[in-house]
């Protein structure tokens, strides 16, 4: 059986498993079995209470460097949505037109299984390498991720057995498996901000204080506020609203407030602290009375060009051809967490035109490169190391 033919088996026997988060449906027992042969001591830290029981491993195999590139990833995956659009069932991996289908084909199953194979190959070459290879898998990357990749990583922090590289196999491509890394994710900070103003009769305004016309001067400096310049890997930060409401449902009566919800997507230029208190200065130069929620959703991370970068660009140019792009680009991923502990973390996967979407899919023709670039990073990474 050809390598190519292990990735995809493996891939579709993860599709099969419905495991929609936090349910890891089996997966991990699956990728368990692959990995314990080869030398693997996994060891599940699992976390929540049911009906949130979330499933983590740490699957770990030691080299002569002391050095470690972990593989991390989610066994879970987004609910379905409607069924009579799928042109086939979600969970049975289906060909068509050269592409696999299946809920998970892109996000992220193939590289789950990818992984897998490609360190099977990579010992097969190297029984006893420098590199020590590692996984670090959880079944809550698309929920709430509060049982998951945090907990294990503050599991290894306490033991001091952190990693010092990591790929995260996110769909981070576009048109071709390698075309686009991710070498960092800008961090998510969001606020509930109540503008406080007096009811009364829209006839009598002089009676009653409008919080939306109070708002409206402040809304206007927040909107062209330049909060930072960005740098060579970030665009400027951006703040955005997602909603303003207020009213009674009378339109006779002016409300007593106004409710906004906005977040920042923001870079390593500014902090959650400095853009905290840029927002409420200008509230209070506009005189406002409110109440502000804050809720950070994560911390941004930026992995600077070094060893790892070098090794997964040089890996894609030697499979492929392509001068790899570095993005920070798209929404958060669990690499906000894994770099608290980990100083160089890169995301690596296949394109990521139908992650969430119905009739999800992979190109089989991305299914072998995706194996060979992790097959080729654990060698350059494995010289680098041992050198
Ligand atoms: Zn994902």
């Amino acid at each position: 059986m050809s390598p190519c033919h292990d990735t995809l088996r493996l891939a579709e026997q993860l599709i099969a498993k419905p495991s929609v988060t936090p349910d890891d449906a089996g997966c991990m027992d699956l990728i368990t079995q692959a990995l314990q042969p080869l030398g693997f001591v996994c060891e599940f830290m699992d976390s929540g209470t049911a009906p949130f029981r979330v499933r983590n491993l740490w699957a770990k195999r030691a080299g002569t460097s002391g050095q470690t590139l972990a593989f991390a990833g989610h066994t879970d995956v987004v609910p379905t949505g409607p069924l009579t659009q799928w042109h086939s069932d979600p969970f049975t991996p289906t060909h068509k037109d050269g592409k696999l289908f299946g809920r998970g084909a892109s996000d992220m199953k193939t590289s789950l299984a990818a992984m897998v194979v490609a360190v099977k190959e990579f010992l097969a070459l190297h029984p006893n390498p420098a590199l020590g290879i590692a996984f670090l898998l959880t079944s809550d990357e698309e929920g709430p991720a509060i049982d998951g990749t945090v907990v294990v990583c503050e599991q290894l922090k306490a033991r001091g057995a952190v990693p010092q590289f990591c790929i995260v196999g996110e769909p981070t491509s576009v048109q071709q498996t390698g075309d686009m890394i991710k070498n960092g994710r800008r961090g998510t900070l969001s606020g509930k901000l109540t503008v406080q103003g007096v009811q009364g009769h829209i006839a009598y305004p002089h009676l009653a204080d409008n919080p939306i016309h109070r708002l409206a001067p402040a809304l206007a400096d927040l909107v062209a506020m330049r909060w930072d310049e960005g740098n060579a890997f970030f665009p400027p930060t951006s703040w955005q609203v997602s909603n303003i409401h207020a009213g009674t449902g009378a339109s006779n009566v002016i409300p007593g407030e106004c409710v906004v919800d906005f977040n920042f997507r923001f870079c390593t230029e500014s902090t959650p602290e400095s853009l905290q208190q840029r927002l409420v200065a200008v509230l209070e130069k506009h005189g406002l009375t409110f109440d502000l929620k804050w809720t950070l959703g994560g911390l941004p991370f930026l992995t600077t060009p070094g060893t790892l970068v070098a090794a997964v660009q040089k890996a894609i140019a030697d499979e492929t051809g392509l001068q790899t792009e570095l993005s920070t680009t798209g929404g958060t991923s669990d690499g906000r967490f894994i770099a608290q502990i980990c100083p160089q973390v890169i995301e690596c996967g296949p394109p990521n035109a139908t992650i969430h979407k119905v009739n999800e899919h992979v190109a089989l023709s991305d299914i072998a490169p995706l194996k060979a670039i992790y097959r080729r990073t654990l060698e350059q990474l494995n010289s680098a190391v041992a050198a």
